[in-house]
């Protein structure tokens, strides 16, 4: 099978340029290069991909800085794996590695690594449908080579790891396996299948750093079909894996979340996700689950502002006749995905109103004056400059302020009035 058809119709002359000329200098020195990988299973697949991995023979490092001297670009260095990216003038950027065959000291670990030819090297990958290279070498471009049967698997739709070792060497392909078979409507074959059931049972899923699932995890929140995904996952018991509180999960509240997040015009899907499995979990549990996935401090604090206060608005958004600044204080204590969460969660259309109208109108409200005008007026920057403001912005928000010279004389009230009780 030859692909430099598919290859060509993806990516522009200047980049075929880059390819072929890589294909050829390595040829010149006796080396091979193909490209390997997603991108190939992709042009076979006619999916949307434009990454570009390629594996050379005789040291990746070495082929990267060569290229990027040749065309101008600048080569990053990825530690021990003789990995390196070659990034392009025209903003494009290559994956350059050295053929290589890997042992895993353990399950889970970093694999050690040592040069090996292109069978060891598709060898060592995920699954057949990801273990085929097309070759770059100018004798015969754009052949695909498929040791291992994966053109079969990916005309029958099927995901199949290598060999048995393969969920033990690295237990994050559980989370793989159900990535790409959601993603492509594939099936994981029976024997891959008993493989990552058996994989849970024996817990190979602790093995994995905190980094590497919450990596994991990250491209399986990021895809489309992120419901199926999670469905799967916790089918095979991978969620409960991971940590018992990502176990647990109110179905109907994340099967909410894109239509939620349609109405309030959100985009961040990934995280809303994360946190809808997490919504009814203590807070000690979620934050533990979140340590597991090594999510950052940012999406930690905003994790723990959405636990700690969703069900406190929920219960003010209830009442009757609130005033817009009391809607405002409450909704404000909550980060966007916490806004979808509850409207998910409410049902209610009361509530949903007043989330829309917190959203796009109520969010949106500034105020016109800002401490230096304060300053202006006299008076000594200190921390009543912000209660004061805080105050107007509750009137403006309650109407009972409009223009910038009521919000002054406001402030300026409240300025005096705060002055006077403490000089
Ligand atoms: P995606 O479309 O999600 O980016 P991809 O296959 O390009 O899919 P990458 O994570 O970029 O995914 O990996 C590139 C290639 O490296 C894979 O196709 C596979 O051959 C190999 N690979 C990546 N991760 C692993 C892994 N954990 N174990 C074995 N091989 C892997």
């Amino acid at each position: 099978m030859n692909l430099f058809g598919e290859l060509a119709a993806r990516f522009s002359p200047q980049v075929m340029g880059y390819l072929q000329e890589a294909g050829r200098l390595a040829a010149k020195e006796g080396r091979y290069c193909y490209i390997v990988g997603g991108l190939v299973r992709d042009l076979l697949l006619g999916w949307e991909n434009t990454d570009i991995d390629l594996v050379v023979s005789g040291g990746g490092i070495t082929f990267a800085e060569e290229i990027a001297a040749r065309w101008g670009g600048r080569v990053v260095v990825f530690g021990d794996f003789d990995t390196a990216k070659v990034l392009l003038p025209a903003g494009w950027a290559i994956d350059v590695a050295g053929s290589r065959k890997e042992y895993y000291p353990r399950p889970g670990a970093l694999p050690q690594v040592a040069a090996a030819d292109l069978r060891e090297d598709l060898w060592r990958r995920d699954f057949t449908i990801n273990a085929l290279a097309l070759s770059l070498g100018p004798e015969d471009l754009g052949k695909v080579v498929d040791p291992f049967g994966g053109l079969e698997d990916l005309r029958r739709g099927f995901i199949r790891v290598l060999h048995d070792g393969s969920f033990r060497d690295d237990p994050t392909r559980l989370f793989r396996a159900v990535r790409f078979g959601v993603r492509y409507g594939f099936q994981v074959e029976d024997r891959t299948r008993r493989l990552m059931a058996s994989a849970v049972e024996g817990g190979l899923v602790c093995c994995v750093s905190p980094q590497r699932l919450g990596a994991e995890m990250r491209k399986i929140l990021a895809e489309e079909q992120v419901l199926p995904m999670l469905q799967m996952l916790a089918d095979f018991g991978l969620l409960r894996a991971i940590h018992w509180a990502l176990g647990e999960i109110d179905w109907a509240l994340l099967r909410g979340v894109p239509s939620s997040l349609r109405a309030l015009h959100l985009p961040c899907h990934g995280f809303a996700y994360l946190a809808g499995i997490l919504f009814h979990q203590p807070l000690e549990a979620a934050t533990e689950a979140a340590e597991r996935l090594a999510l950052s401090g940012a999406e930690q604090r905003k994790l723990r502002a959405l636990l700690a206060n969703w069900r406190f608005a929920l219960w003010c958004l209830h009442w009757p006749n609130l005033r817009p600044s009391t809607i405002y204080d409450v909704l404000s204590t909550l980060p966007e995905e916490g806004l979808a969460l509850l409207w998910a969660y409410s049902g209610a259309s009361p509530i949903r109103e007043r989330l829309i109208a917190y959203r796009e109108r109520l969010s949106k409200v500034e105020l016109s004056i800002t401490g230096s005008d304060l300053v202006a007026l006299g008076y000594r920057p200190g921390p009543s400059f912000g209660k004061v403001l805080r105050k107007v912005l509750r009137a403006k928000l309650d109407e009972e302020v409009a223009t910038r010279e009521d919000e002054l004389s406001l402030a300026d009230r409240m300025m005096g009035q705060l002055t006077k009780e403490d000089p």
